[in-house]
């Protein structure tokens, strides 16, 4: 058995392997990356709203660690049907919470690269929607 099984457990690593809502959307309402140095990992997601500003479609593209491609798989899952409001609403221990394991305070960038981009394109999508007195 390899170390990692004391670490991850399987549902971690299923979603490694077959990760949720990955892909790219074509004409998203915002999109944002995230970059961990500590680890190397690259997360994008993207967000479509319809019109009523509900979360009809959100992937994400990266690679990494089996966290941060879990997580990412998690939180777009978790999103996917909310409100914009609703999924601003979700906090970081919220995140936490969804990968259903003790995260050591050295993985918390692993796990929260995916909110924090996501946190990203929020404020930039609120940003480019309240610009027009400029
Ligand atoms: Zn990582």
């Amino acid at each position: 058995m390899m170390e990692t099984n004391t670490l991850y457990r399987e549902h971690i690593l299923d979603l490694y392997k077959n990760p949720l809502n990955k892909g790219i959307i074509e004409n998203p309402s915002f999109s944002s990356k995230c970059y961990n140095p500590l680890c190397g990992d690259e997360i994008e997601i993207q967000v479509k709203l319809d019109e009523d500003n509900i979360i009809e479609n959100v992937k994400f593209l990266g690679k990494g660690c089996a966290i941060s491609q879990a997580s990412a798989s998690l939180l777009t899952e978790e999103i996917k049907g909310k409100t914009l409001e609703e999924a601003k609403r979700i906090t970081r221990e919220q995140v936490l919470e969804l990968l259903e394991i003790p995260i050591a305070s050295g993985r918390l960038k692993c796990a929260l690269c995916s909110f924090s981009s996501l946190k990203e394109g929020y404020t930039k999508y609120n940003g480019g929607k309240n610009e027009s007195s400029n």
